[in-house]
């Protein structure tokens, strides 16, 4: 099997450092990916540090990824060598149950395969992400990359960009409903700029003012500094809808109180420990509470290509992955603009 190089956590309280992995030879089915880019998301760092209390080490963290097909299986017929190909947070699915033949493989009966910290469907070997220079995934988990956009700036969409259209589409957000996006980070912003697109008012709810112009620049409407009570209650009863991004511990109950009559408060930030929600702040106004768990595969596909007829990407920073300590101790500050993607060209050099 070829090694390949990638940078890894061994235990929860170490920094990621340089590791050595195996993929195997792509089979009848698969596809190889020389990386190109991989985006940093905050589940990166749940899991890196076994916030989620799931983790498998060592782990080589990435779902966010872009690059270049170099080999194929005998039976692919979406790709060739040569093709760009991205690769999101799931790698296989038992293909067979309810939610897979719906296209919602992400909910699998029988568990997605998850990019990594996860093990392939025969139970033992360790899927590892995108903090590598290789991939090799079946074709039905690998998606076709818009041609007319920067590669860099897509490879957030493949959770970020995901994690936000799937539940914007479900609930049909869109032209007269009023959308508040709580948390402007990785998903926060593209929550922001795909609303927008979808003709919603947009108000950026955000705890640091800093960020207001950079809100406004990407289709928010509104900026509320959640710091600011006064503010806050102005917008009581206010939103249809609330995107909650938010990847630390908080009060939901400050925000369901923003809602007006049968608004739905959507969770996709995922903080490691339980909110509390006293019935009463759901019996009033018929609020609800949902959450969604990325997208499926059909439904990425749709998502990138709906980016790529409408110019939509994500605003990073592109670091070398000798940074990633240092721009994960950035996100924990709520300190990125807005998604860090690294350069895999600094892991082959
Ligand atoms: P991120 O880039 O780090 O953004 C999180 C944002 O939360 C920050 O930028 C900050 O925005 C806000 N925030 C509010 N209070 C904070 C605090 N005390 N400390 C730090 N930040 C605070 O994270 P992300 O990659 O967008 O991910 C967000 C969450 O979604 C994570 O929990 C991640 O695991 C989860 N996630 C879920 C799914 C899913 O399928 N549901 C998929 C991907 C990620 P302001 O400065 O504007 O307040
Ligand atoms: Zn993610
Ligand atoms: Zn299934």
């Amino acid at each position: 099997m070829p090694t390949i190089h990638a940078y890894a956590a061994q235990n929860a309280t170490t920094p990621l450092a340089p590791h050595d992995i195996q993929r195997r030879e792509p089979g009848n089915h698969d596809v190889e990916i020389d990386i190109l880019y991989c985006g940093v998301c905050h589940s990166d760092i749940h899991q890196a540090r076994n916030e989620w209390g799931n983790s498998i080490f060592p782990m080589v963290p990435g779902h966010e990824i872009v690059g270049k097909v170099t080999r194929v299986g005998s039976h692919v017929k979406k790709f060739k060598a040569g093709d760009l190909a991205g690769v999101g947070c799931l790698v296989d699915s038992c293909r067979e149950c309810r939610n897979c033949k719906e296209g919602l493989e992400q909910f699998c009966e029988a568990g997605a395969v998850g990019t990594y910290n996860a093990y392939e469907r025969d139970g033992k070997t360790p899927t590892y992400g995108g903090y590598s220079t290789r991939i090799v995934v079946d074709e039905d988990f690998t998606l076709k990359i818009p041609s007319n956009l920067d590669l860099a700036a897509v490879a957030p969409l493949l959770c970020a960009g995901i994690t936000t259209y799937s539940p914007l589409r479900y609930w049909k957000v869109g032209k007269g409903h009023k959308v508040g996006v709580l948390g402007l980070g990785g998903l926060g912003h593209m929550a922001v700029k795909l609303a927008a697109s979808f003709g919603a008012e947009v108000t950026m709810l955000s705890h640091t003012a800093s960020k207001e112009a950079d809100a406004r620049r990407l289709g928010a409407h509104h900026f509320v500094l959640t710091s600011n009570e006064e503010l806050l209650n102005k917008h009581k009863n206010y939103f249809d809808f609330i995107i909650d991004t938010v990847s630390a511990p908080h009060d939901y109950n400050i925000y369901l109180n923003l809602l007006r009559t049968n608004g739905t408060m959507i969770c996709v930030g995922a903080p490691p420990a339980p909110a509390q929600v006293p019935a009463f702040n759901l019996i009033m106004n018929r609020r609800s509470i949902g959450g969604s768990l990325i997208g499926g595969l059909p439904e990425t596909q749709e998502m990138l290509d709906y980016c790529g007829e409408h110019n939509i990407v994500s605003d990073i920073e592109l670091i070398p992955i000798q940074q990633i300590n240092t721009a994960y101790d950035r996100m924990l500050k709520g300190d990125v603009k807005y998604r860090f993607v690294i350069d895999i060209a600094s892991l082959k050099s």
